[in-house]
């Protein structure tokens, strides 16, 4: 069955103007003003009051759940549809984290799978926090090469005390196998890297640079925003041609610790002169967010979501008078240029039909479209999860 939006406002993510847009294969067919389908062969939503902008990928969830921190009461639950669908994500790439033990490849391609069946576009990147890293294949470039959800490696920690303290040469060698990897089977081949608060900070990341023939592109380093001093050198690092992400889960315990709201993040980003195109935001979503003393004890934990990413865009408009086109590519068109996800993060004839309407009045998410498939229509979700 075809689906016909009318009318929509169309932030593609730049603005587009009124037009429609006809869904049919999973696939954008046309994108264009007064598209007329005889009604038999076409559903229709009407858009006239609603803007339409790309589905959202959110390019580090911990889509199996994560943790684990506090023991093994305090591994987190997985991803479940509803919160992908309610917050508008319609692209997720999983990752593991401090646990690559309880959890590992098979387990979280098999999510990755589930989340597909049930509606999503998903992928993953191998291995977890520490290295050497536990492929599936017995190596990286054979994960790129031959399990086509894979399209990188990570999250990598560095700068961190849960952190596999991997010498620079170690983590190096993992960035030049993401990139033989990724030149082979034609896929991003990046390094998702989770950086903590240690005083090192970026520095393998600016050593890589300095020191070896690898880029920039290879490496997407997250959690940007956790504290002043390291997003400082973030603000340098993107000038310099990197790539920045900040995490859109947090408790007020972080904020009030100094880690920056990601909708000031981008403004001070934004007026430092870092390139809009260098900017991305992702959820953490499932990970816990371990709240710990100043002696690194645990005192309390809870868990990351998805439903994070784009309140966080909408902040960045509503309160920090960024423009909508602006905002809304650090959660559209930057991941899927950075993941090279080629047919995702814009509106365009050819692209997949991931869709979601915008009340322009509160920027509230009323409709979402995955693959060409209504998961959320005026506010409701038409589907969830298996086991939900
Ligand atoms: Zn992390």
């Amino acid at each position: 069955m075809l689906l016909l939006i009318k009318n929509a406002d169309v932030y593609a993510p730049e603005p587009g103007g009124r037009c429609d847009l006809l869904l049919g294969g999973g696939k954008i067919l046309r994108m264009e003003p007064d598209i007329r389908i005889p009604r038999k062969y076409c559903e229709v939503l009407d858009a006239r009051n609603f803007k339409a902008v790309p589905g959202f990928i959110d390019g580090h969830v911990h889509i199996m759940g994560g943790g684990g921190e506090g023991g093994f009461a305090t591994r987190t639950p997985g991803l479940p549809l509803t919160d992908a669908i309610m917050g508008g994500v319609t692209t997720v790439v999983g990752c593991l984290g401090t646990d690559g033990y309880t959890r590992n490849m098979a387990g979280l391609l098999a999510k990755a799978k589930g989340l597909e069946e049930e509606g999503l576009s998903t992928y993953v990147y191998s291995g977890s926090y520490g290295l050497p890293l536990r492929t599936f294949m017995p190596s990286l470039e054979e994960d790129l090469l031959f399990i086509d959800k894979v399209i990188g490696a990570g999250e990598v920690a560095l700068s961190d005390h849960r952190s596999s303290q991997p010498t620079f040469e170690a983590f190096t060698q993992v960035v030049a196998m993401a990139r033989r990897g990724g030149l082979l089977s034609g896929k991003a081949g990046i390094v998702n890297v989770h950086l903590g608060d240690g005083p090192r900070g970026l520095d393998y990341l600016r050593r890589i640079l300095a020191e070896t023939e690898l880029s920039a592109t290879q490496m997407w380093p997250t959690h940007i925003n956790r504290n002043p001093r390291l997003f400082e050198e973030g603000i340098a690092y993107a000038k310099g041609g990197g790539f920045v992400d900040f995490t859109t889960s947090t408790l007020a315990s972080y904020l009030r610790d100094g880690e920056i709201p990601c909708s000031k993040a981008l403004r001070r980003m934004l007026e430092a002169g870092v390139d809009p195109g260098h900017i991305t935001f992702t959820s953490d979503g499932q990970g816990s967010l371990p709240d710990w003393d100043p002696k690194g004890r645990l005192q309390d934990i809870s868990v990351g979501r998805v439903t994070s990413l784009f309140p966080a865009v909408r902040q960045a408009v509503q309160e920090e008078g960024i423009a909508l086109e602006t905002a809304l590519r650090v959660i559209t068109a930057n991941p899927a240029r950075i993941l090279k996800l080629k047919t995702k993060g814009r509106l365009a004839p050819g692209m997949d039909a991931d869709v979601v309407l915008l009340d322009p009045r509160d920027l509230q998410v009323r409709s979402v479209i995955a693959k060409g498939r209504l998961l959320m229509k005026h506010g409701k979700a038409l589907t969830k999860g298996m086991f939900e």
